[in-house]
Order: C-alpha cells, then sequence, then structure tokens
C-alpha cells in the first residue's frame, strides 16, 4: 500500500418523506466562503435516478444493469428519508466542459466505431446515448444539491471513471463527475462566489479512476485521490493526484489504513469546496472482479469515515455509486444500500448543524447502530 506521492477532492440528490419536489436549481446565492457558508435548507436526501431509461444489453451480456433497479426499489421500501428524482440529460454544452465535441457527436449519433463499442463494453443505441447523458445529469444534480444546502445527495448510477475525454472505457461512456465538477466550478464563478470552488474527487471504486486522472492531470482546482486494487483493471493506469494501490486479497484494516492514508493526503495538500465520493461497492468479499476481500462491516466503516471526514470540514458531498458486481447481486444491493444508510445519518447531522428545520424528523435507521 503506498501513495503515488502524485497527490491532488463527493455527490446527491434529496428526498422529503411524504412528498415535496425534488430541488436543485441552477446557480447559488451570496456568500464568500465554500462549504460551510452554505444554509442547510433542504429537507431531504436527495437522489436521482435513471434506470428507467433502458439500456439494452444483448443475452448473457455480463454487466450487472439489474442492480440500479433494485437499489431503487429497497430504497423507496426501506429508506422514506431519502427523496427519489428522476435526472436530467446533460446536455452538449455540459457534456463539452470535460468531453471532445467529436466523441459527443459520435456517441449522441451512432457514429462510435465497433472498437470503440467494444472498448466501453456496451453496444451503441438510442437508449445507451440518452442513458449517458442522463447519468451525467444525475452527478450534476445532486452536486448542485449538496452545495445548495442539503450537505449530501447522490446519483443511483455514476461513478463512471474510465470515460477519458475523448473515449469510453469499461462500461463507462461519459465522466460524470468530471463534467459535474467542471460544470459546479462554472456556476459557482457566474453566481460570483468567491474564491473559485475547488472539487475533490475521492474515488474508492476498486478499479482506478484513470480517466478522470487524465482529465485533470495539471489542473490545481481538482484533487482527484484514488485507491485501488494495484493488479486490477485498468492495466494502464493514469497518475492521480494520490493514487494508493492494494493488493489482491486486501482485508479490512489494511483497507481502511489505505483510504485513512488517502483522506490524509487529500487534508495535507487540498482544501475542497465540495467532495464528488466514488462509493464503489467492488471493494467488498463478494465481488467477482474486485480481488479485495473487504466485509460488510468494513465497508460501512469506509463510508463512514469518508463522510465524517467531510462533516469535520463542512464539505458537501455527492455521491455516486460507481462499480458492484457481486456474484449475487444482492451482495451488491447491499452494500449500496448501507453506503446510503451512512449518507443519511451523515445528512442528518448536517442539518442538525445546520439548524434546517425538519432535520430530526428525516426517519434514518439504523443498520448497525447508532453513529
Ligand atoms: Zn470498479
Amino acid at each position: 500500500m503506498t501513495c503515488s506521492g502524485n497527490c491532488k477532492l463527493f455527490v446527491a440528490v434529496q428526498q422529503k418523506p411524504g412528498g415535496g419536489r425534488c430541488r436543485a436549481k441552477r446557480g447559488w446565492g451570496g456568500g464568500e466562503t465554500q462549504a460551510a457558508s452554505i444554509p442547510g435548507t433542504i429537507a431531504a436526501v436527495q437522489a436521482f435516478y435513471a434506470d428507467h431509461f433502458v439500456l439494452p444489453l444483448p443475452e448473457g451480456h455480463r454487466f450487472p444493469m439489474a442492480k440500479y433497479r433494485l437499489l431503487r426499489d429497497r430504497l423507496a421500501a426501506e429508506l422514506p428519508a431519502v427523496r427519489l428524482c428522476q435526472a436530467e440529460p446533460a446536455s452538449d454544452g455540459e457534456l463539452a466542459l470535460a468531453h471532445d465535441p467529436a466523441y459527443i457527436r459520435a456517441v449522441s449519433e451512432g457514429g462510435l466505431s465497433p472498437a470503440a463499442q467494444r472498448e466501453i463494453g456496451f453496444p451503441w443505441s438510442p437508449g445507451m446515448a440518452e442513458r449517458a447523458r442522463r447519468s451525467v445529469g444525475a452527478t450534476v444534480q445532486a452536486c448542485r444539491a449538496a452545495l445548495q444546502g442539503g450537505g449530501v445527495a447522490a446519483n443511483l448510477a455514476g461513478g463512471t471513471h474510465h470515460a477519458y475525454a475523448d473515449k469510453g472505457s469499461g462500461f463507462c461512456v461519459f465522466n460524470d463527475a468530471a463534467v459535474a465538477a467542471r460544470l459546479m466550478q462554472a456556476e459557482w464563478g457566474r453566481a460570483g462566489r468567491r474564491p473559485a470552488l475547488r472539487v475533490a474527487i475521492v474515488d474508492l471504486d476498486v478499479h482506478q479512476g484513470n480517466g478522470s486522472a487524465r482529465i485533470f492531470q495539471g489542473d490545481g482546482s481538482v484533487f482527484t485521490l484514488s485507491v485501488h486494487g494495484a493488479r486490477n483493471f485498468p492495466f494502464r493506469k493514469e497518475p492521480s493526484d494520490c493514487d494508493i494501490e492494494l493488493p489482491d486479497g486486501c482485508g479490512d484494516d489494511d483497507y481502511l489504513a489505505a483510504v485513512e492514508q488517502g483522506l490524509a493526503e487529500l487534508s495535507h495538500r487540498f482544501e475542497p469546496g465540495l467532495v464528488i465520493y466514488l462509493a464503489g461497492a467492488d471493494p467488498h468479499e463478494g465481488d467477482r472482479l474486485g480481488r479485495l476481500r473487504v466485509s460488510d462491516d468494513g465497508m460501512e466503516a469506509r463510508d463512514r469515515r469518508v463522510f465524517d471526514w467531510a462533516q469535520q470540514r463542512g464539505i458537501p458531498v455527492a455521491m455516486a455509486m460507481a462499480g458492484g458486481y457481486g456474484r449475487d447481486i444482492e451482495t451488491t444491493v447491499r452494500v449500496q444500500l448501507n453506503t446510503y444508510r451512512v449518507a443519511l445519518s451523515h445528512w442528518q447531522q448536517w442539518q442538525r448543524r445546520a439548524g434546517a428545520p425538519g432535520a430530526a424528523e428525516a426517519g434514518v435507521r439504523w443498520q448497525n447502530g447508532a453513529p
């Protein structure tokens, strides 16, 4: 477990129990500092989804597309304090903040070569293009909700960190965190807020965030942290601001120590106003691609540590689900649902801290006792 020394900083949507509208307006009001200056006024954790826009896959395809719908169903049934909101699609102009126009056109119009489609891992279809746009839109809306006072919001999908500016890879078409980071910075600036918004991408998916690392190379306003399996995909890694590599079979103690090390590096070198958290479920021991052995308790401790870290610093977090390929799909859904439980506890603390009305009635149910 080593840090590359090349170290450079989370997303969400909210829902009000018993109804109410999803809120994620463009732009913000006044204020001169970043995270801590934003009042907590959103009365539920918002979570944006696009799973009803079906990405058609051939029979026997190995991507577990059903997990998104299963997670949404479980959230609706078990965590009523999460408001589920339909994601809007990202526009061409928004995608162009992180992607080449020619690539955006190729995805939109069906111009991807067979090789490009193989590298993405999905066959092109209009549904694939629409879903990719909405997955980016979900992270954008989650970032807005987190920044506008929620403190935490989420994309039920997203975390498509293998997408580069000019190509997709590894089940990733567009890079949602990259587009959202740049768009939030632009909206922040247009609202006249100073200083400029700095964003940290905390990528704890088991696979390295190569696309994000490449897009933000040389950009001092975005810090990329990746904690990932050394011998796992992608086999050609890109230097993040901080990379921490893990050996195959890594268990809870070493994994949590690596996360701690990454957050310490981040604290030491960067002051974010927003964290986009890629809460991948694939480090879990039940994952068929992850190669690590992190238990349910270890995954929960990881999520809690990230949220506590952000809470202590008053930094809003937007969360994306990233990868999860459980041998049993229910395992992945269980791990992700638990991430939402931790996020809800974080949201509740944030609202109490902000003195938001109704914050205490959110209906959070703890998985493993009180926080
Ligand atoms: Zn992954």
